[in-house]
């Protein structure tokens, strides 16, 4: 891969970020990058634990300069895991956003309030014996379609 603005293949090398902290220098060795003439590049993973580490550091106060290498910090932090909670928390606001359109209303208050009902009225017709189907209308040949969900475990 060339670098757009320097035109220079990137390099795969061994680098450090060096960033400042509330209370000091953290430097974060042994993280692989990519080099060209004019930037290099890390990857967002890596961004983001680094990233978590200073957060820590400016919460538990830690004054003086701080070196730790990556590999150290992946044993406490999981970037995989934290950009999929992100992506989910992004997935679930659009649905929610969704949701309130359709209904046409405009808190989460509401959303929740709406959603907690019918869930309830739903548990308490399954725990009455019945079930909770939604039903489409194919025409007078075709008859019905029907949907069966199942709220409670079963
Ligand atoms: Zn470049």
């Amino acid at each position: 891969m060339k670098c757009h603005k320097c035109g220079k293949e990137y390099q795969q090398i061994s680098d450090k970020d060096v960033r400042h902290f509330n209370g000091g220098i953290l430097t974060v060795t042994d993280l692989a990058c990519d080099k060209c003439e004019c930037d290099s590049l890390i990857n967002l993973g890596d961004g983001v634990i680094i990233s978590l580490y200073a957060d820590d550091l400016n919460k538990s106060e830690v004054l003086g300069d701080v070196t730790v290498s990556l590999n150290k910090l992946k044993e406490r932090y999981h970037p995989h895991e934290i950009v999929d909670n992100v992506k989910k928390s992004v997935d679930t606001k659009r649905k929610m956003e969704w949701m309130k359109e359709k209904l046409g209303i405009t808190t989460n208050e509401e959303l929740f309030s709406k959603a907690l009902s019918l869930l309830h009225m739903a548990i308490q017709l399954e725990e009455r014996g019945y079930s909770i189907r939604a039903l489409k209308d194919l025409g007078l040949l075709e008859g019905t379609e029907h949907v069966v969900f199942q709220i409670r475990n079963s």
